[in-house]
């Protein structure tokens, strides 16, 4: 997974090769590549900075393992800190421990959240839970067609209340899950193309009715620099509890993964891979390391 930066770097070692040490001198050049990468990745500029910092500190530290040469050592320490960054090896769980346990998707308009609350819903149908999705995007036009014909062909009930005002279906759909014992329960809310006061007094809202144990910012992973903005927002606003982050099936090499984690400290928990509604998985940070580096 890391050849691709290893061979970009080949030509940046070769004053490498031979020198059993690390110096600041000679692997300026590796260095530089692997922030112009980052960079080229669309990751944070602020957080390239300090990942670079550290990396040049610790590769500067380190001796060389015997069993590496120098080139190598500098490309261990670059991919352990950057899993580091992306959240370690070991993907965070969504964790629910009532009954029923509410989860709610927060995040712009087009971030595919109506298409994840799908696939959450799907995998809990899976393991033999009962999701109910409650549809309270009242904003985007056919959101709430949308999610009915996506619970539909899972045969996930899909509770629709007035289809007009968000806090009423929120409050009603509460009262339903808990009526017909549904364990879990998957709130789609409205999102805009930017955010504004109205979205987020209403969100605001909704967290308040429902006291969501998990409440999960949807994050386009091809918007760029947009995201960040967006998600400290959200995270400033809601203490969101994780991301999932969408479309890296497409060509983006992932690099809002790292900044949403950096700039708000919330785990990324899953990504998704495609429309399908099992194309959908929990993030493990080695898979996106070599990517985001090119
Ligand atoms: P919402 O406005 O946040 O509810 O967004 P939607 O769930 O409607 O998704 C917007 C578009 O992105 C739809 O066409 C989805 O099929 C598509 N989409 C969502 N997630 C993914 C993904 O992981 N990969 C791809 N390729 N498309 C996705």
């Amino acid at each position: 997974m890391f050849e691709n930066i290893q061979k970009k770097l080949s030509s940046a070692f070769k004053n490498l090769s031979g020198q059993g040490k690390i110096s600041e001198k000679n692997i300026k050049e590796a260095v530089r590549q692997v922030k112009l990468s980052l960079l080229e990745a669309d990751v944070n500029y602020k957080v390239v900075k300090d990942f670079i910092d550290k990396v040049k500190e610790e590769a500067m530290g380190a001796k060389v393992l015997e069993s590496l040469t120098p080139d190598q050592e500098f490309i261990r320490v670059v991919r352990d800190n950057l899993i580091e960054l992306m959240g370690g090896n070991k993907p965070e769980k969504i964790s629910l421990s009532r009954n029923p346990g509410f989860i709610m998707l927060v995040g712009l308009q087009g971030s595919g959240k109506t298409t994840h609350a799908a696939k959450l819903a799907k995998m809990y149908q899976k393991e033999g839970r009962k999701p109910l999705l409650i549809a309270a995007d009242t904003y985007r036009p056919a959101a709430i067609d949308q999610l009915v014909q996506l619970g539909d062909s899972l045969g996930v009930p899909v509770f629709t209340g007035d289809k007009t005002d968000a806090r009423n279906i929120v409050k009603e759909g509460k009262k339903y899950a808990e009526k017909l014992l549904h364990d879990i329960v998957i709130v789609d809310t409205a999102g805009r193309l930017h955010i504004d006061q109205q979205m987020m007094d209403e969100v605001e809202d909704i967290k308040n009715i429902v006291n969501p144990e998990e409440i999960i910012m949807v994050v386009d992973s091809m918007m760029g620099q947009d995201a960040v903005s967006s998600a400290k927002e959200f995270n400033d606003r809601l203490e969101l509890s994780g991301f999932i982050v969408t479309k890296l099936d497409g060509d983006s090499r992932g690099g809002v993964i790292i900044s949403i984690r950096e700039i708000t400290k919330k785990p990324v928990k899953f990504v998704g891979v495609g429309e399908k509604l099992d194309e959908f998985e929990p993030f493990y940070a080695e898979r996106y390391a070599g990517r985001i580096l090119g």
